[in-house]
């Protein structure tokens, strides 16, 4: 992913205006395709982002994803932009480059990114589609995973999710919008690179939402390096063990509770499809990760159990700047891309949202892609 760096757009950060924060997820039809139609039915919604969320929960809580970078106008070369329909243009939805240079120690925290990931926190709107499901998401403290358990809260679920004890703060951001939400939140830290730990977060997430509906394999280690030399053995099996072990042991012991009719999800990446040069292992691991969810696929489908997989572009989470991508990288993140930008976490939830819900009973062994314009399934 490092290829998103160079700059295609040539436009200017300034150009986004917090305010403007798209809606996401509210509203809208059920199914597939009404859910793929979130960020394409973003309305210019500065007056909606201060009320609540909708039928399922509380929206508009203020906590971080609030407070983008940037404030100016509308206009520019070469954007599309919001006209009498009220329509936003994908590119200018949310912050474009160039960013602040940033670096944290691995995981890093949402919390300290600059400007702040939009997880939705803001802007997602439920209605109704999860109501009653019970959903397990790694890596649910931060980035796409958080985004993905605010999604679901709103739409009704009840969510465990897993992180790294180091990422407490974040976590506990994420149970008080859970709660907000009106929804049970049951935050279970630990390490996914133990078997055990992975046995015991299946447990733990059955017996405090009272049984199993929805997994989200979700968390990985990315860690760039520009030479196979420059990666030890040590290193490699980090991600592995994170990226593609963990899946394996926590799929394997989700599938004890598992009823028909419900949903795994697991998360690949654009570099399944083009892998970069700095990024072997963990490429290595989401290519691994796309294959597994289709062989996966067609081994539950006499169970009833769909397996799916979502493929993001770059986004712009705490995984990027610290070490996902080399420092001086950061900056032009994600401008490489057709729409100029890097995705933001809540523009992924309505893919988790569709894949998860009933609605999508014909789409099995499948990837999704959200990958700004280019790449992917
Ligand atoms: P993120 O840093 O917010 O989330 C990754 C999470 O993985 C961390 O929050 C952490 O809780 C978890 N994790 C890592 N090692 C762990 C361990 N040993 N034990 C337990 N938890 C561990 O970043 P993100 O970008 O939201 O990542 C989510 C998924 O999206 C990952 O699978 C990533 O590969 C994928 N993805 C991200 C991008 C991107 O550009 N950000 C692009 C394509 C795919
Ligand atoms: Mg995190």
């Amino acid at each position: 992913m490092t290829a998103d760096t160079s700059d295609a757009s040539g436009r200017d950060a300034s150009r986004r205006d917090a305010s403007r924060r798209v809606v996401v997820g509210g509203g809208i039809a059920t199914g597939l395709l009404a859910a793929l139609d979130g960020p394409a039915s973003a309305q210019n919604s500065g007056a909606q982002n201060s009320g609540s969320s909708g039928s399922t929960g509380a929206g508009g809580s203020g906590t971080a994803g609030s407070g983008t970078a940037g404030s100016a106008s509308n206009g520019g070369a070469g954007g599309a932009h919001a006209g009498s329909s009220g329509l936003l243009a994908p590119q200018d939805a949310y912050p474009r480059p160039p960013f602040p240079r940033q670096e944290q120690d691995w995981p890093g925290l949402a919390q300290r990114m600059e400007p702040q990931p939009d997880h939705g926190e803001e802007s997602y709107r439920g209605s109704g589609r999860l109501r009653g499901r019970r959903a397990l998401i790694t890596g649910g403290d931060s980035g796409i995973g958080r985004a993905a358990a605010i999604a679901y809260a709103r739409e009704g679920a009840d969510v465990a999710f897993n992180y790294l004890p180091v990422e407490q703060p974040d976590a506990d951001d994420v149970v008080k919008l859970i709660r907000d939400a009106g929804r049970k939140a049951v935050p279970l830290p630990g390490d996914i690179r133990d078997e055990a730990f992975c046995r015991q977060l299946v447990s733990d997430a059955v017996s405090g939402l009272g049984g199993l509906d929805i997994l989200v394999n979700n968390a990985a280690r990315q860690h760039a390096a520009p030479s196979i030399t420059e990666i030890s053995s040590d290193a490699f099996d980090w991600t592995l063990k994170t990226n593609l072990y963990a899946m394996f042991w926590i799929t394997k012991a989700a599938l004890e509770h598992l009823p028909a009719g419900a949903a795994i999800i697991n998360t690949t990446s654009v570099v399944a499809y083009d892998p970069p040069k700095d990024l072997l292992d963990y490429a290595t691991t989401k290519g691994g990760i796309m294959v597994f969810t289709k062989a996966l696929a067609k081994q539950l489908a006499e169970r009833g159990i769909r397996v799916n997989g979502v493929a993001p572009g770059p986004i712009w989470t705490p995984l990027q700047p610290s070490g996902g991508q080399p420092p001086e990288e950061i900056p032009r993140f994600g401008a490489s891309t057709p729409l100029g930008r890097p995705g933001q976490p809540v523009e992924l939830a309505p893919l988790y949202v569709a894949l998860a819900a009933e609605t999508s009973s014909y789409s099995t062994g499948q990837i999704f892609g959200a990958t700004g314009g280019s790449g992917g399934p």
